[in-house]
């Protein structure tokens, strides 16, 4: 019997990646061709085809392709469009899927926010499967959210729900990049925690070995290294950082009261540096009705794989509908 797969697509601003993946989340093949940007977008087009195609034929009839997921900066997931995404080249509005849908019979779904196919990988292949009701956090650069409720992805009227980075935490707070002060993001990603560092540094006395490096040159994983040999400072970033997502989770949990809240991605990986406080900050906050009731947990997803893993899971999730 064929395996049946669904094929995630993840165009980035350089590269594309595709891999071929099973129910189960196997990845059976995996390749890459450049993102061809500033160019009609039938050349691109014709190159990624043919790349797929050349995948698939290289699998030799042993699997059945039931759809393909695509992962694409300013995407639609309901007009299936590319809008304004600058970066690409190919033109105002693209309309992706149609175009794809030339080469292919079986469904072609696009999902813009990455943390969204996150949700439906965790949901499909994960630490999820099965739940219904959960929030997937991813702990990036910034901060992105999947929201699933009622075993279903929120995406919104327009597809852009579960933003929940640029949740105001605090009116007074950092500048965030959307031009507001104070989300979550400016506090609970890498450069959040960062961004605590330095000012502990600049506020306290607290001793450091951080103190020799210029604060432009933090990384995350710096102030996570710093914390396993115990250095006080880079604890005490942790802690602020989590005591700061712990609190919003416990205001997220109010929308849809979910089994779980899953934490992804680098600041995630710090464990029990970033768990402790988290979930000591969300049992405080949380409303009663929650209380003890929610679960922390880290994400079972390969982060490495995460893009593609997340958009070959829409194809399941979308013919589960
Ligand atoms: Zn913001």
């Amino acid at each position: 019997m064929k395996i049946e797969v669904a094929i995630g697509i993840d165009i980035g601003g350089t590269n594309t990646v595709i891999g071929v993946v099973d129910r189960e989340g196997n990845i059976l093949a995996e390749t890459s061709t450049p993102t061809l940007t500033n160019t009609d977008i039938n050349n691109y087009l014709n190159t990624l085809t043919s790349k797929i195609n050349e995948t698939v034929f290289h699998l030799n009839g042993t699997i059945e392709v039931k759809g393909i997921g695509i992962g694409a900066p300013s995407s639609n997931y309901y007009t299936g469009e590319i809008v304004g995404a600058s970066n690409l080249g190919w033109g105002d509005r693209v309309p992706f899927v149609k175009l794809m849908k030339e080469f292919y019979d079986y469904p072609v779904i696009v999902l813009t926010n990455d943390a969204n196919s996150a949700a439906v990988g965790e949901m499909m292949y994960g630490a999820a499967k099965g739940m219904n009701d959960f929030i997937m956090l991813t702990l990036g650069t910034g901060v992105g959210s999947g929201i699933v409720a009622n075993g279903k992805l929120i995406l919104g009227h327009d597809g852009f729900a579960g933003e929940l980075g640029h949740v105001i935490i605090d009116p007074n707070g950092r500048e965030c990049g959307c031009g507001r002060k104070g989300c979550l993001e400016t506090y609970a990603s890498a450069t959040g925690i960062c961004r605590t560092a330095s000012e502990l540094i600049a506020t306290t006395k607290t001793e450091s070995k951080l103190r020799n490096v210029p604060a432009l040159n933090f990384t995350s994983k710096m102030i996570y290294d710093a914390a396993v040999k115990g250095d006080e400072l880079a604890l005490k970033a942790f802690e602020i950082t989590g005591k700061m997502l712990g609190k919003a989770i416990a205001d997220f949990v109010t929308f849809s009261s979910p089994e779980a809240v899953f934490l992804f991605g680098g600041l995630a990986m710090a464990g029990d540096y970033i768990f402790t406080p988290t979930r000591e900050a969300m049992e405080e906050n949380m409303c009663f009705l929650y209380s003890n009731k929610v679960k922390l947990l880290p994400s079972k997803l390969d982060g490495a794989k995460i893009a593609i893993l997340g958009a070959s899971a829409v194809v399941w999730q979308e013919m589960k509908n």
